[in-house]
């Protein structure tokens, strides 16, 4: 079982009050999710992360693998970051991805990968995140043009604390911005179908990499 979570949604505009509530990450507080960002033309971060997981799932699909998404429209509210967490452990994912882009500085291009820091859930799931993190990494390198982030992390990774999904994660698990997309170089690529299925393929290759090692 594969968890695949595309971040945000595409209605979370459509009610601030219910985004903007305060949920339990592991080890401290977080909204339950934002609107996420969007490039300069509107294509949204939620669109870009609904599209990325369906190519992914069909991968993953087409290989002999179940899938559990968080959301299967792009057309709803939520759910809360804690629940997305949730949804993932109780199918009892091997493994599992947080789709996201980012909504960085304009003159910043690149991914990142985001990977858990110990905090009790997590525990078991520390080492075995990061070597999907590294096999994610050079996946992404090799099969799309997205080069790694010149302005987060170190070297194309981030440790993050402070992320319900990383925090509350019983399975191995990273979160990858797959591009800046306050960036024009960065956008250009990301709104296209091209690169999405570079990236689901870039995806599919280090979650097949992880399971099979
Ligand atoms: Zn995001």
């Amino acid at each position: 079982m594969v968890g695949i979570d595309p971040g945000h949604n595409g209605d979370n505009y459509t009610d601030p009050s219910f985004i903007n509530q305060t949920v339990f990450n592991g080890r401290s507080s977080e909204s339950c999710d934002t609107t996420g960002t969007a490039t300069d033309s509107g294509y949204t971060e939620a669109m870009f992360n609904f599209q990325v997981a369906t190519y992914l799932a069909a991968d993953l699909r087409a290989e002999g693998a179940h899938v559990i998404l968080t959301r299967t429209s792009n057309t709803g509210v939520g759910p809360c970051v804690n629940q997305r967490a949730a949804i993932i452990n109780n199918a009892h994912a091997d493994i599992a991805i947080d789709i996201h882009a980012d909504g960085g500085p304009a003159t910043g291009r690149g991914f990142t990968i985001f990977e858990p820091v110990a905090f009790g859930p997590n525990d078991t799931v520390i080492g075995s995140s990061e070597a999907f993190g590294n096999a994610l990494k050079s996946s992404f390198l090799a099969d799309t043009p997205m080069p790694i982030s010149t302005y987060d992390g170190t070297n194309g990774l981030s440790f993050r604390d402070d992320l319900a999904g990383l925090n509350l994660a019983t399975e191995p698990k990273v979160l990858i911005e797959c591009g800046n997309m306050r960036n024009a170089t960065d956008a250009a690529l990301l709104v296209t179908p091209t690169f999405q299925e570079d990236a689901a393929t870039a995806m599919a290759q280090a979650i097949t990499t992880s399971l099979t090692t």
